[in-house]
């Protein structure tokens, strides 16, 4: 055959690894079908698949084997053919179906193919005939209306004039004004927002900023960038992403949350306005299709959201910003388990431009890869206008008794200073991490906890709803029901929630507003934004809350932060347990004083000799790492090895236990045969989860731990491929962890 006949590869959206080749239906080229949903014969059956790339003759095949393309589904493609490399990379690295990787990534009105654009009719004067005097008043009305301004859609109209689309019509039909259909977008902000004017940098920044600029456009250069909070690297952020699109490049910027998106979004609109997108798990299906497709589009150049913002259809990028990048929510769980903050990475590299992970407490992982020259390491060492750090007061909770000897969770210490910050007409934060009214519920006859039936987990007291509930599944069982073994009615409640604090902080200081927030009171779309507003405008005096308010808000009057136990994180079966309090604490207290006014932190503990808490205290990143990368080396945990978890789950407690018992057995073989295994991998169990048991199923899991990545990685494909599916069958599910984060 002399010239060569092009093909196109295919993803198909069924479980099964690899893409495959198939021929463009007559009369489109191959180019104009990358990146569209398409129909394909597979085996015996039709299935839909994303055309990925063109790709050219390959000797091997005979093309009467090569079938064709059945149906193109789309019209303009969903995502560029530079995303090709970054999702077989993924497909590769996290063991997952390329198809399945593509599915993930798109948003979900796209997925069902249901969602359309919103149309909006536009008119304008067709400036042919000029319409007489005699029209009816409507039509008047809208005439001059569309004489006072060039075109206005017929929503706009609509508002001067009711019956507008009537109106319409009639002038449509004798071609006084010309009809036209657009796009419209819907906006999610709602909020009216002014520009900005740029701040002059500081010295620290202009440093930062220059030797950022300096790698711009020459190729994949990580910078992890380290300052307190307030310290100004969102302002550093925005610089660099204007230099960027300045240099007609487009700029992703990823952030944990939707609250936290939120503020990020404020700022960047106030200085880039329109060409701004958002996406992000708030937004409706038919939001977020909007936003894909002004990116599809290229009406936008910067695009902030949430992890899955990672898969925006962006291409010539060249500035990927990862705020708050220690952050735990960039690790997606369940379904493709994939880190944004370290995909986040890998696009940069692929996109060849420049990634700038931000935070006050970088992850020990990123921290260690400055340490080794892998990433460029800066720093702001003060905060803006030189605000001070707030001080930070210990209270030994192990000392802290009332008369009664009863333990008591508000201290005279803490009291006081709320006391005193109320009368100052100030605002107090007070952090708990643990929703509910109380810990644990137990049985005061023979000492058994309220469990949940589906899970092996403890369930709290929820006051506002009368009822104990799982944090894990949302089983629910009425409070008044009694213990589950001996029928006692006596549970006394052992331990502390955010309800409890609440209602506490509610008797001591009646005349206060207080608020709660955690994700018992913010079920409701828009609820994080309407809280976070009342406390910026002072509607309330004293907010609880969970983690949700550990992250990045700035509320100048909020100057005492109330830590009320600072332990409850500190204990967990997980290696990165210090790691997660120090994050969370040095975040919470970062929270106090912001504005003019020195804040002040009451930190309360059992550990106060601990140092995590006494690096929390100082606000010093590198004396928590000095200590906590001790452990890390003794133990040979990340970021000295790499892991793998092999999770098996199911409904049969026998059947799981065995399942992963046999692929145990699996892994010891492959070792046992393979010099190489022997010298490289690790495995650790099979044993059960800490947690054993959620929602209905019982967990087991296997974790391959290593040196070097390639090693385990290699080893748990060939467990996965060669045993797990034979072994397991349909009733257990076994999936694959790759840098697994959630150790319980
Ligand atoms: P971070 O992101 O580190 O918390 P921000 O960028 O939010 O810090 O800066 C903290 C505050 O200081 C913000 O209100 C910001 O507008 C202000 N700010 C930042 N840089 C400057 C500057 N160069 N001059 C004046 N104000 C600044
Ligand atoms: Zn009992
Ligand atoms: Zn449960």
């Amino acid at each position: 055959m002399s010239n060569s006949l092009k093909y196109i590869e295919v993803a198909v959206d069924l479980p099964v690894y690899g893409t495959f080749t198939y021929m463009a239906p007559d009369g489109i080229s191959e180019g104009l079908l990358e990146g569209k949903r398409v129909v394909v014969p597979f085996g015996q059956r039709r299935t839909t698949g994303y055309a990925l790339c063109e790709s050219e003759y390959k000797n091997e095949y005979d093309d009467k084997e090569i079938k064709s393309i059945s149906d193109v589904l789309d019209k303009t493609p969903l995502f560029p053919s530079s995303m090709v490399p970054f999702f077989k990379w993924i497909s590769d690295y996290y063991i997952y179906p390329i198809g399945a990787v593509i599915k993930a990534a798109l948003p979900g009105g796209i997925r069902s193919g249901k969602t359309k654009t919103k149309m909006e009719s536009y008119i304008c004067l067709s400036g042919c005939g000029t319409p007489d005097d005699k029209l009816p008043l409507s039509h008047k009305k809208v005439v001059d209306c569309l004489l006072s301004c060039e075109e206005m859609s017929l929503k706009c109209l609509k508002e001067y004039v009711p019956n507008a689309a009537k109106a319409v019509k009639a002038l449509n039909k004798k071609g006084y004004v010309i009809t036209s259909q657009r796009p419209v977008y819907h906006d999610p902000f709602g909020e009216e927002i002014n520009p900005d004017i740029a701040p002059v940098p500081t010295q620290e920044q202009e440093n930062i900023i220059s030797s950022v600029l300096s790698c711009i456009g020459k190729g994949f250069s990580p910078f992890l960038l380290t300052g307190v909070t307030g310290s100004g690297k969102t302002e550093v952020y925005m610089k660099l992403a204007s230099a960027a699109v300045n240099q007609g490049c487009s700029v992703l910027v990823l952030v944990p949350e939707i609250a936290l998106i939120s503020q990020m979004e404020k700022r960047f609109r106030a200085r880039f306005g329109e060409c701004v997108a958002i996406l992000h798990s708030g937004l409706s299906s038919g939001e977020k299709f909007d936003q894909w497709s002004r990116i599809t589009y290229k009406k936008t150049s910067i695009v902030i959201g949430a992890r899955s913002a990672l898969f925006a259809p962006l291409e010539n990028i060249g500035l990927i910003v990862v705020d708050e990048e220690h952050d735990p929510s960039y690790k997606q769980e369940g379904g493709l388990r994939y880190n944004a903050r370290d995909l986040a990475v890998v696009r940069a590299k692929l996109e060849n431009c420049i990634v700038l992970l931000g935070s006050a407490t970088p992850s020990v992982q990123s921290y260690q890869n400055v340490l080794s020259n892998k990433f460029n390491g800066l720093t702001l060492t003060r905060r803006i206008e030189n605000r001070m750090l707030p001080d930070v007061d210990i209270v030994d909770l192990k000392h802290n008794r009332d008369s009664r000897g009863m333990r008591r969770f508000l201290s005279q210490k803490l009291i006081d200073g709320i006391k005193n910050t109320l009368f100052r007409d100030e605002q107090v934060l007070l952090f708990l991490n643990r929703r509910g009214f109380a810990g644990f519920p137990v049985c005061s006859v023979c000492g058994e906890a309220v469990k949940c039936k589906n899970c092996d987990i403890t369930l709290t007291l929820h006051k506002t709803s009368n009822a104990y509930k799982c944090h894990y599944c949302g089983y629910a069982k009425e409070a008044g029901s009694g213990c589950g073994k001996c029928g006692s009615l006596a549970i006394k409640l052992i331990g502390l929630g955010t309800e409890k604090v609440e209602a506490a902080v509610k008797s001591l200081f009646p005349k206060a507003r207080v608020a709660r927030m955690d994700s018992d009171t913010t079920l409701r779309k828009g609820s994080v934004l309407k809280i976070l507003k009342d406390l910026s405008e002072h509607n309330i005096d004293i907010l609880i809350g969970t983690q949700m308010v550990a992250k990045g808000h700035d509320y100048p009057n909020i100057t005492l932060v109330g830590i009320i136990c600072a332990d409850l994180s500190l204990s967990f079966p997980d290696f990165r347990a210090c790691e997660r309090t120090f994050q969370l604490l040095a975040q919470v207290a970062g929270r106090a004083g912001r504005g003019d006014s020195k804040g002040r932190v009451i930190l309360q503990t059992y550990n106060p000799d601990h140092f995590t808490i006494l690096s929390a205290k100082k606000q010093d990143y590198k004396s928590f790492y000095e200590n906590e990368i001790i452990y890390r080396k003794e133990l040979n945990y990340p970021p000295f090895s790499k892991m793998i978890m092999i999770r098996l789950s199911g409904k049969d407690k026998q059947r799981t236990q065995a399942c992963a018992k046999a692929l145990g057995k699996c892994c010891n073989d492959l070792k046992a045969g393979n010099i190489s295994f022997q010298k490289s991998v690790i495995v650790l169990g099979p044993v059960e989860a800490s947690i054993s048991k959620i929602a209905g199923k019982y967990r087991w899991q296997i974790l391959l731990k290593g040196d070097s990545f390639n090693s385990i990685h290699q080893f748990a494909e060939k467990i996965f491929f060669e045993n797990a599916n034979k072994i397991c069958g349909k009733d257990v599910s076994v999936v694959i962890d790759v840098d697994p984060y959630l150790m319980m």
